[in-house]
């Protein structure tokens, strides 16, 4: 067996723990990152629709079991240096100042965190910084504040998000340009290319984990060990101290002592590791470990006008929040508006088969392609498991749905009266847990939470928690920033390097 020390190790090289090793970096600790996944290559495929969603080429995640269903599905989550960022859409807002706190939705309430948004606010600064976020202050009626302004303008909108975003503006709504996460600096190498949301960038231009913080921190001399699989951690005989993560590299085992361990593997990975150390889990003295699952109720909205191509390029430009919030548009949160990738044919065959491609490359030459996302509430019953054969298991039973569909309902409508009478809308199922958050939650009360504020764990002296995972609620919003500017407070508190 391979034996390898550090001072911190942390699993998982995503947007927590890539973060969270660029925060260490010039620190004085010897900081191992330790990643399930490889390098994914840049290459001419990058950008090949039929590729990446008609062959599925980066998809290299095991099936997962739906609990409820009896079936597996595929989960959509990536194994990469860089995790799901590699392959993300680049979309990153605050979450709001609200989400922080309690708020009242049609099934329950979205619970408060233990940290206040004014935490938080200095390391959405930082993690805007680091994750070259353009944007602009201003347009968006629920927009919290902020003590700086972005460090790159807003995107412009091509002609045809232009023309909706007047037509939005014609109906009393609120569209503002969509905080994003690329490379437009000028000299930048972004190329605002159709390829941006889930694909990899073949340039460099996406502000992915690894491109602006796992590289970077690599160069300071954090060290990184690729297709390391951790299996479980290993503590000391009264529990109170994680002392190996045991692991495999390419099959060999190895085995990694640290004075300090990271859990950063995402939110379902995180939990599955933990639920396979000790027998009744680790850090799971509140019974709360896996349980929380959240992943937002989410819809795939298309919006044709016949008469009209619609030639955008980068259509990600344009958000709503009128209905995010209590106010003028809602009674009560509905959810947050923003575009998808512009869609093409392949990408909508890998999920319509048996629709002729010239039909739908016709469809997707006119249409508007929108991503509807409600916030879905913390259940305890929502659960990640592992299942006797070691396979991960979920059980989850989606809530707070009627918002979704009034979300849904309004923005059809507002679809068509911005000049798009045909609509079609999907909403994603079990295997869409881009955003999956929840199952290692922060709380201030060791018998409700797995990690405390700080995101150590309640039970062990030494193992922090920095993905998705410790999150008490999932907000409305792309997530992926909240998980930086956690992984930057929590680096800035100074208890996992003192
Ligand atoms: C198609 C797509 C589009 C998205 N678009 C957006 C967007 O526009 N905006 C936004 O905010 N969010 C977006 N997301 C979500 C965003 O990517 C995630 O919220 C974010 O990456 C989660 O960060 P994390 O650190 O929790 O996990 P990840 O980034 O997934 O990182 C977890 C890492 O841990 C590794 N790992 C897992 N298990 C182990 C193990 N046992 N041992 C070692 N390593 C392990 C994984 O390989 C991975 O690298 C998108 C996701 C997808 C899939």
């Amino acid at each position: 067996m391979t034996q390898v020390s550090c001072d911190i190790a942390i699993i998982g090289s995503g947007m927590g723990g890539g973060t969270l090793a660029w925060a260490l970096r010039d620190g004085g600790a010897d900081v191992l990152l330790v990643e399930r996944g490889d390098h994914l290559p840049r290459e001419e495929q990058n950008w090949s629709a039929q590729e990446v969603f008609g062959n599925g080429r980066y998809k290299n995640a095991e099936p997962w079991f739906d609990e409820l269903a009896g079936t597996e599905f595929m989960p959509g989550v990536h194994y990469y240096v860089g995790g799901n960022t590699k392959v993300y859409g680049a979309c990153l807002p605050r979450f709001r100042e609200e989400d922080f706190g309690a708020i009242e939705h049609t099934d329950g309430t979205s619970p408060e965190w233990p940290i206040t948004y004014a935490e938080m606010e200095p390391h959405y600064l930082a993690a805007e910084r680091l994750f070259l976020v353009h944007g602009s202050p201003g347009g968006d009626p629920t927009e919290p504040w902020r003590s700086g302004g972005y460090p790159y303008p807003a995107l412009s909108h091509e002609p045809a998000m232009e023309h909706l975003s007047r037509r939005f503006a014609a109906q009393g709504l609120n569209p503002f340009a969509m905080p994003m996460g690329i490379d437009l600096r000028e000299g930048g190498p972004c190329l605002r290319c159709g390829t941006c949301d889930g694909f990899p960038c073949k340039v460099a231009a996406k502000s992915d984990a690894e491109t602006r913080a796992v590289r970077p921190a690599v160069d300071a001399g954090v060290r990184l060990m690729t297709r390391t699989r951790v299996r479980r951690l290993e503590t000391t005989p009264d529990g109170r101290r994680v002392t190996a993560a045991v692991a495999e590299t390419d099959g060999r085992a190895v085995r990694i002592t640290a004075g300090r361990f990271v859990l950063a593997a995402g939110a379902v990975n995180t939990a599955a590791l933990l639920l396979a150390s000790g027998e009744k889990g680790l850090a799971n003295s509140s019974g709360a470990v896996g349980r929380r699952y959240m992943v937002h109720n989410s819809t795939f909205l298309v919006a044709v006008d016949p008469r009209r191509r619609n030639d955008v390029r980068f259509q990600k430009t344009l958000g709503v929040n009128d209905w995010y919030l209590p106010g003028p548009h809602a009674g009560r949160p509905l959810g947050n508006l923003q575009m998808l990738g512009k869609l093409s044919a392949p990408m909508v065959k890998a999920a319509r088969r048996w629709v002729p491609v010239p039909i739908l490359r016709y469809m997707t030459g006119h249409s508007i392609d929108v991503y509807l996302t409600t916030e879905d509430l913390p259940d305890p019953g929502n659960q990640v498991v592992l299942r006797a054969d070691g396979r991960i298991g979920v059980r989850w039973q989606p809530n707070n749905l009627a918002p979704h569909r009034e979300l849904v309902n309004r923005v059809s409508a507002a679809m068509r009266a911005a000049g798009y009478p045909l609509v079609f809308t999907e909403r994603m199922s079990i295997a869409t847990n881009s955003h999956q958050c929840g199952t290692a939650t922060m709380s201030a009360d060791p018998s409700a939470g797995v990690v405390d504020p700080g995101c150590r764990a309640h039970d062990l002296d030494n193992l922090w928690i920095v993905d998705s995972s410790v999150f008490p609620s999932s907000a409305a919003l792309n997530p992926a920033l909240t998980i930086a500017a956690n992984a930057l407070r929590v680096a800035a508190l100074g208890a996992l390097t003192s």
